[in-house]
């Protein structure tokens, strides 16, 4: 499995349509401050399904939609999506490339796709849990998460070792089951 491309458009300082394509092996985003390298790795977090707007940076989530700058009006709709090529099957799907969008609008209504078919946020984070990549994995270390595992409670600790060893998987079954 591997992160083909990403295309960005209205979110955060991105209005025009973006698109980056990742070739094999190890991409470096460099640029000025203020430039949007934090913004792209948010947009990459949001696409799958974070429901933070606080890790995103905002107070509420209608923020990550682009808010205007000084020759620019804001826009209504933000929108993400990453390609991704699943030919090995890591993400449980039938498919071999995947494409997952994210929209939301001013008025809150928000789309999630995969394939270009409508799903819910549940399938989103499903396709993601354990894979190591998801809204809650530790493969994307934001400023301060060092520490704050290194800091945290035991039993926070033990939350970061319970997902990264794939339980985690099988307590959010358990706990939706006891629900029913
Ligand atoms: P640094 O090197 O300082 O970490 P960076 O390249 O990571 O910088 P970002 O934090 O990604 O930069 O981008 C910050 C910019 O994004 C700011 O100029 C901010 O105004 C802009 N920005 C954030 N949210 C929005 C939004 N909703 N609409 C328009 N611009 C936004
Ligand atoms: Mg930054």
């Amino acid at each position: 499995m591997r992160l083909l491309s990403l295309e960005i458009e209205g979110f955060k300082s991105f209005a025009d349509k973006t698109v980056i394509d990742f070739r094999p092996g190890m991409t470096g985003i460099i640029g000025p401050n203020g430039s949007g390298k934090s913004n792209i790795i948010e947009a990459i977090r949001w696409v799958m399904g974070e429901q933070s707007a606080k890790t995103l940076r905002g107070d509420k989530m209608a923020d990550v939609i682009f808010n205007g700058a000084a020759d620019r009006k804001p826009l209504n709709r933000a929108q993400v999506k990453i390609t991704l090529d699943n030919s090995d099957h890591y993400l449980d799907s039938e498919f071999t490339e995947l494409t997952v969008t994210r929209r939301l609008y001013r008025n809150g209504d928000s789309e999630y796709l995969v394939n270009d078919r409508p799903v819910r946020l549940k399938d989103i984070v499903d396709l993601f849990i354990d894979s190591g990549i998801g809204r809650e994995s530790f493969s994307i270390i934001s400023q301060g998460r060092v520490a704050a595992i290194f800091n945290g409670k035991p039993t926070d600790r033990r939350e970061v070792i319970e997902t990264v060893a794939g339980v985690a998987k099988y307590k959010q079954n358990k706990r939706a089951a006891e629900k029913r």
